[in-house]
């Protein structure tokens, strides 16, 4: 019999820490080994996505209640939540390889991305809010853009007015983890130190002691 996939870890949606500096990376970062065998994926239901949200802000306890209890009713809103959520997602962690590896993002990846963005914003109201105004959604008539809104927001204001050369991927094998570098000398390598930075460090060790 062929082994079968890999099975599915437990979603850490709600806990996973939060490094990109961004929230749009924290975004890409809720999967890791990517096309790898220890690919994880802690985006695996409405549920999920709603439990990343609260977890990194983007929404509050209130709207995801209002959220829960949709998603929970409602089998073809919870489809497109994660399905739009999972296609977002594919399009920044795109775009930021992209630049993580020196290259420019395609037209075709940007143009996606300023698609989604035109769909949030079409749901969006300004509201007043200290003295300034930014873009809300309203969770009971725009379910999926109350989260992607903001998100889409934050990959735009990335391309549009940061230092492209700041977008990284964390050198960890396999991890695939981005962030925008905010060190003084553009110096940061991995996603935590502790997790991949001591790994690796690890491997030196291991292959200095075998050459021994
Ligand atoms: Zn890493």
């Amino acid at each position: 019999m062929k082994p079968g996939p890999p099975p599915k870890t437990a979603s850490r949606a709600g806990s996973l820490p939060l490094v990109g500096s961004e929230v749009a990376f924290d975004f890409t970062n809720t999967a890791s080994g990517r096309g790898h065998t220890s690919h994880q994926d802690h985006l695996q239901s409405a549920e999920t996505v709603i439990a990343w949200a609260v977890h990194a802000k983007v929404i509050g306890a209130v709207d995801a209640e209002v959220l829960r209890a949709a998603v929970s009713s409602d089998e073809r809103l919870a489809a497109r939540m994660l399905n739009e959520a999972l296609e977002l997602r594919d399009i920044i962690h795109d775009i930021g390889m992209e630049f993580s590896s020196g290259r420019r993002a395609r037209d075709q990846q940007v143009d996606a991305l300023a698609k989604v963005h035109a769909d949030c914003i079409a749901r969006a109201r300004l509201t007043n809010h200290g003295g300034g105004f930014i873009w809300t959604w309203d969770a009971r008539s725009a379910p999926v853009e109350v989260i992607l809104g903001p998100i889409t927001l934050s990959a735009l204001t990335l391309l549009t007015r940061s230092d492209l050369s700041r977008i990284k991927m964390c050198q960890g094998e396999h991890c695939g983890w981005l962030f925008f570098d905010v060190t003084k000398n553009k110096s940061r390598r991995w996603c935590e130190m502790e997790v991949c930075g001591n790994r690796a460090k690890q491997k030196r060790h291991q292959s200095r002691q075998r050459q021994d």
